[in-house]
Order: structure tokens, then C-alpha cells, then sequence
């Protein structure tokens, strides 16, 4: 086995699972455990200066090995797992010389991984993959990312006759519950780019998500004896569907994709005296979101000149931007990455994120950063695998982006 495996394996048995009811950074304090295993790691590589804040981030710098003025450039990846499934006991199986058939998960033959709901895993056919036993998920997103990043790192400085320039390395705990930006310290981090491991399948590239934006709506009825309550009762459940009936009905999750944009009502809860609703709002196109959100108001006001003043109430908020915006300008960043990937043997990938990433939160803090695969599929959940040739090739990119940064100048 390679290093890349080796050290993918040790982390997946490694419980990190994030815990979206705790208010605390990190989230639950397995990922401290964690962090604090990878900084001994990163020392023992021989990255000096490694090390992990109060908040659970591990930061780690791989010094300059030429005379040129290199821009420095980050790697970072996420230490949780999401809280959807267990990421406890992991067991992760190996499957050597996959033969394009079932492959079967659980000891009692129920759990199946099959090419019939993965079609994709028949381009893994001959190769070796990493699945789960089927009772957790693998947690390659993103222990994949953070070995394949430790190990570019202890194959730059075993093989020093490859020239770069400084590079940082950054885990950030919580990425799965969206706050793994939160107290990322860009300042600290002195990167001028970064790129997250954070992607699915191999040749995944990506710098364009989604701006995004939450509403609640609450709709204030008047409930009344049902007997008697002809002109007199308001029926917030009635008005709730009359509302959403208003929305655009082609454009929801799923009747969209590629770049198109929605509406989501995601929750929906109530009575005849008050229903709270929840739509998401996502858009590519940032004057299309601009009009989405506006849309949302209108319907709104439409429901209160019909029902009266404060009958719906609209709470709007921004979440996250489409990152291309701030890489755009440096489109380079990509375009190396591109070239890396050509040089690697890698067949590129670009396509739009159809959601948000650190990276997108990151690249608005000041440090663009896109986003490249770790090699894994079916990510948060029992399905979730990696071809382990996929984390190779992923070390291979790492270090081919670093030297084009460094002969680039
Ligand atoms: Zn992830």
C-alpha cells in the first residue's frame, strides 16, 4: 500500500463526526483529538511550525526550497465527517481488482454497493477501491484530502531537488455544518491562494458555486370556531400554499441543474394560527439572484395587500456568494491547476458547485480559493468509496501545482 492509503486508512478509523447542536469550535471535541494527531504527524514529516488553535484549526508551514519570489499558496482540507451518518467504528474494506459487479457491504449481504445505483464505479473496473462494511460512512470526505496533502507534503521534502515556494497547510474542523470558515484566520494562514481538497471524483475542478440566500416566512393567521367563521377566520395553511402556488413552479431543486438556479421550500410547519415556512434561494448569476430575492418580496407583499398588513412576514437573509467573482481576476489560479492535471495524466473536470464551500466563504475573505477532487463518490453515507489509484494521482497534482507556481516565475 501506498503512503496515501496508509494514512487515509488511519484516519477513517478515526471518529470525528461534527455536532451540529453544539455551540462550540470545534463541534465535538473528537476533532481536537484529531487535530492534535496530525500536528505530531506534520512535525514528524518535518513541518516545524505545525500547529492547532483553541478553535481546533491546524496550520503548517513547508518552507520556501528556492531563490525565486514565489507566491505562496495553501492546501486545505476538512477533519469532520458529516453528522448524517456514523462515522464511529469505521471499517473500511479493501477491494482489490474490482470485477464491475456488486460488491457486497454488510455481513449480512443487505447493504449492496451496485454499478445498477453507482453507474460510475464501472469506470473503476481492475482498479483497487475503498468501500465501507455498511453500517457507517468511509469519511473520505475529507480524510482523503487531508492524506493525500500530508503526503505531497513528505514527498516534497524527501525529494528536495523539486524547487517550490512556501506552502501552508490548513484542517479545518466542521466544514460539514458549515462553519469551518468561521474562525478560519486568513491573515494567519498568509497564503495568497488556497485550494480545498474537498471535491468527488477524479479531474473535479471547481470555482463557481452558488450565491445563496435563506427566507422565513411566517404567515399570521386568525383561527376561529370553524362554525362560525365566515369572513372572519384566516387560514394560515391555506395562505401558505396560496404564497408558494405564486413562485415560479419550474424552478426547484428538482427540475434544475447544470446552471440554473431555484426556489427550495424546505420546511413547512403549522396550523390554521401561524405556519412558519423555509425556502432557500439559490443562483449562479448574481443580478438573477438579486431578482429571485426580489420575487420572494413581491409574493410576500401580494399576500399582504390580499390577507392585510403583517399577514406574512419576511425574513431574508444572504448566505454565502458564488466565489467566481473573486477568482475570475485570477483566473490563473485555475488555469494552472488545468495544466497540473493535463501534465498528471488527469482528465479536467470544470463544472459550477451547485452549493456553497469554505472555499467560496474563503475566497471573499480574501483568499481565493477553488476547489479540486479528493478521488471519492457518494460522499455521506454507508455508499461512500475511493479508488485509491484516485488519492495517487490526487499527490501527484498537489506537487505538479506547486512546481508550476515555482517555474512559472
Ligand atoms: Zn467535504
Amino acid at each position: 500500500m501506498s503512503n496515501v492509503v496508509d494514512r487515509f486508512i488511519k484516519y477513517v478509523k478515526q471518529d470525528t463526526k461534527a455536532n451540529p447542536d453544539s455551540g462550540s469550535c470545534p463541534s465535538s471535541s473528537i476533532q481536537m483529538d484529531f487535530a492534535k494527531q496530525l500536528v505530531n504527524e506534520l512535525k514528524e514529516i518535518g513541518l516545524t511550525d505545525a500547529s492547532v488553535d483553541e478553535n481546533g484549526y491546524v496550520m503548517a508551514t513547508l518552507e520556501s526550497n528556492t531563490d525565486k519570489d514565489v507566491e505562496t499558496i495553501g492546501f486545505i482540507s476538512h477533519m469532520d465527517t458529516a453528522p448524517d451518518m456514523s462515522g464511529k467504528n469505521v471499517n473500511p474494506k479493501i477491494v482489490e481488482n474490482y470485477n464491475g459487479k456488486d460488491i457486497i457491504l454488510s455481513e449480512d449481504g443487505t447493504v449492496v454497493l451496485s454499478p445498477n445505483d453507482s453507474p460510475e464505479i464501472l469506470n473503476y473496473v481492475g482498479k483497487t477501491l475503498i468501500t465501507t462494511d455498511g453500517t457507517t460512512l468511509l469519511g473520505a470526505d475529507d480524510k482523503a484530502g487531508i492524506a493525500e496533502i500530508l503526503t505531497a507534503m513528505e514527498y516534497l521534502i524527501n525529494n528536495p531537488e523539486i524547487k517550490h515556494g512556501k506552502i501552508r497547510v490548513g484542517f479545518t474542523p466542521d466544514e460539514e455544518i458549515g462553519r469551518g470558515a468561521d474562525k478560519f484566520d486568513v491573515e494567519k494562514f498568509g497564503a495568497k491562494y488556497a485550494y480545498t481538497l474537498d471535491g468527488g471524483e477524479i479531474g473535479e475542478l471547481e470555482y463557481e458555486n452558488f450565491n445563496a440566500a435563506g427566507a422565513n416566512i411566517t404567515i399570521n393567521g386568525k383561527n376561529v370556531h370553524p362554525g362560525y367563521a365566515k369572513n372572519k377566520m384566516k387560514n394560515a395553511v391555506l395562505i401558505s400554499m396560496e404564497l408558494n402556488e405564486m413562485l415560479p413552479k419550474e424552478e426547484i431543486p428538482s427540475k434544475t441543474d447544470g446552471y440554473e438556479g431555484f426556489y427550495h421550500l424546505n420546511d413547512l410547519n403549522g396550523n390554521v394560527e401561524e405556519v412558519k415556512m423555509e425556502y432557500i434561494i439559490r443562483d449562479f448569476d448574481m443580478n438573477s439572484f438579486e431578482n429571485r430575492k426580489k420575487v420572494m418580496k413581491d409574493v410576500v407583499s401580494k399576500i399582504n395587500v390580499k390577507y392585510g398588513e403583517n399577514t406574512a412576514v419576511l425574513d431574508m437573509n444572504d448566505q454565502y456568494y458564488n466565489m467566481k467573482e473573486k477568482v475570475e481576476p485570477v483566473k490563473y489560479i485555475v488555469d494552472i491547476v488545468e495544466e497540473a492535471m493535463n501534465e498528471t495524466g488527469i482528465t479536467p473536470m470544470i463544472k459550477p458547485i451547485r452549493g456553497g464551500t469554505d472555499g467560496a466563504r474563503l475566497s471573499f475573505e480574501g483568499l481565493p480559493t477553488p476547489n479540486i477532487f479528493t478521488g471519492g463518490h457518494n460522499f455521506h453515507g454507508k455508499y461512500e468509496y475511493i479508488p485509491t489509484f484516485a488519492m495517487e494521482k490526487a499527490v501527484d497534482l498537489i506537487v505538479k501545482i506547486v512546481q508550476k507556481y515555482e517555474s512559472k516565475n
